[in-house]
């Protein structure tokens, strides 16, 4: 009798498991003959493709998040091990959060750059010193009243916008954390922290000067610091938006 190899064994049980299981039909058109080996001792998942040069990898985006902790310190860390998306894997580390657990307000901006991929921490540098100098002109500071973070705890490769998949993979580490933070107010700074907080895929100019919503939370919309660095010419319009601030802590 002929001998078979162990590939094409691998093949023959997958396909005989499939038909006592009653799976339906297995395409294998356009797959390659490791790729189908590979499917086979998979069980029938899906083989990850070779990268081509200058595509993104998919994110293990598919793999369910584990029920997330009531507790503040076991949720950072929790997030601090995170590899939900393909950022685990070009990040020098998570950048959760700074600032004051129990704070009336918590910032939000798009996600850690080099400086704050290098340190741990967000808003560090010249953006987020400016950051800081136009929070404390209304009396509010990361040492006990702000609590600071993103919407993505991970650094993008070269600061490239964040991807939708990105955004959908972060979600659960910060509504858990603005959940056990529990802030009085959310000021959104820059495009993407805007329109995720408030779910509305508008220009940021069409954000600014309301009052949005987000789990019950009211959310302001503003530029991002390291913007009004380029463009001084925002900067009133900034001081505009920490006056509806102002207001919305105030309970007005
Ligand atoms: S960006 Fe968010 S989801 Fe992706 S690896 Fe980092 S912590 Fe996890």
């Amino acid at each position: 009798m002929k001998d078979r190899r162990p590939d094409a064994v691998a093949v023959a049980r997958l396909l005989r498991q499939r038909v006592e299981m009653g799976a339906g039909p297995l395409f294998l058109e356009g797959l390659s003959r490791e790729e189908a080996i590979a499917l086979a001792e998979a069980g029938g998942r899906p083989a990850p493709r070779p990268e081509r040069p200058g595509t993104v990898p998919p994110s293990p985006t598919a793999r369910p998040l584990p029920v997330l902790p009531e507790s503040y310190e076991r949720l950072r860390d929790a997030a601090l091990a995170c590899t939900r998306c393909r950022l685990s894997e070009t990040r020098t580390q998570v950048v959760f959060s700074d600032g004051a657990v129990d704070a009336r307000l918590v910032v939000v901006g798009e996600a850690p750059g080099a400086n704050e991929d290098a340190t741990g921490l967000p808003f560090v540098g010249a953006a987020g010193q400016f950051l800081d100098l136009l929070l404390a002109s209304v009396d509010l500071s990361r040492r006990d009243t702000v609590y600071i973070c993103n919407v993505l705890k991970c650094r993008p490769p070269g600061n490239r916008n964040p991807l939708p998949d990105e955004i959908e993979a972060c979600a659960p580490w910060l509504e858990k954390q603005l959940e056990l933070v529990s802030p009085r107010a959310l000021l959104a700074v820059g495009t993407f922290a805007a329109q995720s907080l408030t779910g509305k895929q508008q220009p940021l100019g069409r954000l600014r000067g309301s009052v949005h919503a987000y789990r019950g939370l009211p959310v302001v919309v503003t530029y991002h610091p390291a913007a009004l660095l380029r463009n001084a010419g925002w900067t009133r319009a900034f001081w505009d938006d920490l006056q509806l601030l102002r207001e919305v802590l105030d309970g007005a």
